[in-house]
């Protein structure tokens, strides 16, 4: 047996490589992560300028009580450049965003004055009021984005206020998908007796383009040794991750193991773990393996907790697990010492406090209970059972 922490440690170490980078515009750039630091060759905003519509003025000129008149000398637009400088009793009308003009270093709100023809009277007003400093945003040669963030629209803004049409990011990793078992039929099929759906090789799919990474989705083996060796090898020839759920317990057609043996290396784990056990982590031809349990759940939840730190890994982010957090069990869930249990759960913030909940019977082919549950309930190898009112960690399921 080895524990869950242990088997995220000694995946984690077999990443070595991160994907190839490539140079994409920022409209298609959205949740991808950065190849390198992004440093600043320009100050943001390039000048000072106006935070309001108003009237710029030297500080100089504003009266430090009752109210003073100066002469309207010119109109400055956004985008529009004063050429001369304002002198002595003099003010410029002035747009937000339009650059301050030579000589003045404060702005007016319109509202605050009183505009006759070509003159304007203004009262007491601090220096430098509603002005927007350059720099005040990013400085020239500032990091501004480091390698391995993800994407955001924030992240896009900002390279744009820096003028870069394009960014360095990871190639999205391409993850082959297969399901293993005789007894696994296509949705859309008949389904002869005996047989189920196929349902991981759907939810994996999903999960794999959650996380950022190209599904391939390359179908259903049946349990023969030759015919899965021959579809691996040919999976890992134009992915760099292959995924399979099943044939990885003990049983008399589980050759997922055997294959891999002769195929690739292959660790075969045991994982210390409730649902999930079985686990087999390897390589095969020049692609990272990952024999996922064939149990509905477990395959969901091995791969929350296995595949995407992975995954993250190989894209070349700095962060790759979800943060936990923790909540009150407001119910008793059993639990067993000496394994890491994951419940299904709800999660609802209720009476000033995140409240947690599970989603019933939690069987590890009860696939219906992810789709009940908002979160996975994380209850730590040396605990018990939980009463009602203790606290429990929890891990939310990654937003789409
Ligand atoms: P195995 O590890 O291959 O013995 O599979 C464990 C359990 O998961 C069995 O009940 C299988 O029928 C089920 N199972 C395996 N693959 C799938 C799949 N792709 N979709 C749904 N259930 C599956
Ligand atoms: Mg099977």
């Amino acid at each position: 047996m080895i524990s869950v922490r242990d088997a995220q440690a000694h995946i984690l170490a077999r990443i070595g490589t991160k994907a190839a980078p490539e140079l994409l515009p920022l409209t298609a750039a959205l949740g991808r992560v950065l190849a390198d630091d992004v440093p600043s060759a320009m100050d943001v905003p390039p000048t000072d300028n106006s935070a309001v519509d108003g009237y710029a003025v030297a500080s100089a000129d504003i009266p430090r009580t009752g109210a003073r008149s100066l002469e309207v000398v010119a109109e400055l637009a956004a985008g529009a450049v004063f050429a001369g400088t304002l002198g002595a009793g003099q003010a410029l009308r002035i747009m937000t965003g339009a650059p301050m003009p030579a000589g003045a270093d404060t702005v007016y709100p319109q509202e605050i004055v009183e505009r006759r023809g070509d003159s304007v009277t203004v009262g007491p007003l601090a220096a430098g009021a509603n002005t927007r400093s350059r720099g005040e945003d990013v400085q020239a040669g500032a990091l501004v984005l480091q390698a391995g963030t993800v994407l955001r629209p924030q992240e896009l803004g900002v390279a744009a206020s820096l003028g870069l049409a394009q960014l360095l990011v990871r190639r999205k990793p391409r993850v082959a998908i297969l399901s293993t078992g005789d007894e696994v039929a296509e949705p859309g099929s008949v389904r002869k007796p005996g047989q189920i759906y196929d349902s991981n090789r759907y939810s994996l799919r999903g999960l794999v383009e959650g996380a950022g990474a190209t599904a391939v989705d390359d179908g259903i083996v049946p349990d023969q040794f030759d015919e899965l060796h021959a579809r691996l090898l040919r999976a890992a020839e134009h992915a760099d991750v292959v995924l399979t759920s099943g044939g990885v317990s003990v049983g008399d057609y589980d050759l997922v193991k055997a294959v891999l043996q002769q195929a690739g290396g292959i660790d075969f784990w045991q994982v210390a773990m409730q649902p999930g056990r079985p686990l087999a982590v390897g390589s095969i031809g020049s692609a990272h393996f990952f024999g996922l349990p064939g149990n509905p759940v477990a395959s969901m939840l091995t791969f929350h907790l296995f595949v995407r730190p992975a995954l993250w890994k190989l894209a070349g982010r700095r962060e790759l697990f979800v943060q936990p957090f923790l909540a009150t069990a407001v119910e008793p869930m059993s639990k067993k010492a000496g394994r890491r249990e994951f419940k299904r759960g709800i999660l609802t913030f209720a009476h000033d406090r995140w409240e947690v909940r599970t989603t019933g019977p939690q069987g590890s082919g009860i696939l219906s209970s992810m789709t009940a549950a908002n979160c996975f309930v994380v209850i730590e190898e040396e605990r018990g059972d939980v009463s009602a009112g203790e606290t429990v960690w929890v891990e939310p399921f990654q937003p789409l």
